[in-house]
């Protein structure tokens, strides 16, 4: 046996042993529910936030409404090449007239655009500021960057005020990256602060991801930005369809020459395939209804007070202030224990370890969807 296979057994070892070996589970779908060992048990572990990649017959509504030429299974090339199809241009123009933007940039998804974005923008005039807990995604576009980048504490806005009164003389240009709602925490940035200090530096640029709230927050679900109406703050605002929006990739909202400029540098757009046609009308379509799934966007904020109330009654500190909720246990195996007797409690939920959180602060995650009801919850509950 070579040394690289040799290696690679003894640390998958160490993993197992620590309780950290990631596998990819084996499920099966029907509906709201998974099927996997334990038997059927309801999906809390899922990013379809409002529901709708459950919703046959939204699916139906749109396989029936379509034309041949919408039934493109590939683009069979990258955008700047001949994969530029009207279905992507014609999403773009949907996404910026909605946040009111000049435009909007469609990627193949979250990752490629946060990989993609930073390196392109940056130059060795920028300092990066960016939460300690961002996503890995963008972590990857800051390294890509090789920009010079400070990590400020998670949502320590002070801290991130003293950094920019610091920094901002001796940079061209400083650009601020956070999430809106944090996928491990599902706690939340402080927008209306972070955008009040943007507004005091004409140096300063805003890059916002919103994977998690996009369809999920603010009266027509544009997210956390529309929801503390920032919008126009907001020079880098990402969205990912992959999530509420039940469909694949992702897109930018921002200026003209932002897009132009990003159509030319961000390897991540230039160098790969167009998302599908038959993909890119089914965003569209999801999109242009998601200002309409306010009764959808109200289930599914009921269910997280109830969720938040009841864990804080049993003791246990929650972070979250979303439909993103963890459940802390510390180390790896008692998130595993309290993850499996969940799910032969008939509810799919997952143990997240280091590396994907810090040390110590292992845990069960839960993620809420508008399918979750109110006795859902309180089964829920009985088994915790
Ligand atoms: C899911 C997620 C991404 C990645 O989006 P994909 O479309 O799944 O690649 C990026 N950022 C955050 C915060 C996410 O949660």
């Amino acid at each position: 046996m070579n040394g690289l296979t040799e290696r690679m057994r003894r640390e998958l070892e160490a993993l197992r042993g620590e309780g950290n070996e990631r596998t990819l589970p084996r499920v099966t779908h029907e509906g709201r529910y998974v099927i996997g060992e334990e038997g059927r048990m309801l999906n809390l572990s899922s990013n379809d936030y409002l529901g709708l990649a459950s919703d046959i017959r939204l699916q139906e509504e749109f396989l029936n409404g379509l034309t041949p030429a919408d039934r493109l299974f590939s683009s069979s090339s990258s955008r700047l090449l001949t994969g530029n199809f009207s279905a992507c241009a014609e999403l773009e123009e949907l996404l910026a007239s909605m946040y009111g933007t000049e435009s909007a940039l469609v990627f193949s998804s979250g990752y490629h655009a946060n990989a993609g974005i930073l390196p392109a923008i940056c130059d060795g005039e920028t300092l990066i500021l960016a939460d300690k807990l961002v996503h890995a995604s963008l972590i990857d576009g800051i390294r890509l960057s090789r920009t010079r980048c400070v990590r400020y504490r998670h949502n320590d806005t002070d801290q991130l005020k003293r950094l920019v009164e610091e920094n901002h003389a001796r940079y061209r240009q400083v650009i601020i990256v956070t999430e809106s709602i944090f996928s491990m925490d599902g706690d939340e940035a402080e927008l209306p602060e972070i955008v009040t200090l943007k507004r005091k530096y004409d140096n300063l640029l805003l890059y916002l991801d919103e994977a998690h709230a996009f369809g999920v927050r603010g009266e027509r679900g544009l997210g956390c930005a529309e929801q503390w109406g920032c919008v126009a703050d907001i020079d880098l605002l990402v969205g990912t369809f992959g999530k509420a929006a039940a469909s694949q990739g992702a897109f930018v909202a921002c200026s003209h020459v932002m897009r132009d400029y990003l159509v030319n540098k961000a390897r991540t757009l230039i160098f790969t395939t167009a998302l599908p046609p038959l993909n890119l009308r089914w965003t569209r379509f999801v999109v242009e209804r998601l200002p309409g799934y306010r009764r959808r966007r109200k289930r599914l904020d009921d269910a997280c007070s109830t969720l938040w109330y009841a864990l804080e009654d049993k003791g246990y500190d929650c972070p979250s202030s979303s439909h993103i909720i963890p459940i802390i246990t510390g180390d790896s195996e008692s998130a595993i224990r309290l993850a499996e007797r969940l799910r032969r409690g008939g509810f799919y939920v997952l143990p997240v370890r280091p590396p994907t959180v810090p040390a110590g602060t292992s845990r069960v995650r839960i993620s809420l969807t508008a399918d979750v009801t109110q006795e859902d919850i309180a089964r829920l509950i009985s088994v915790l």
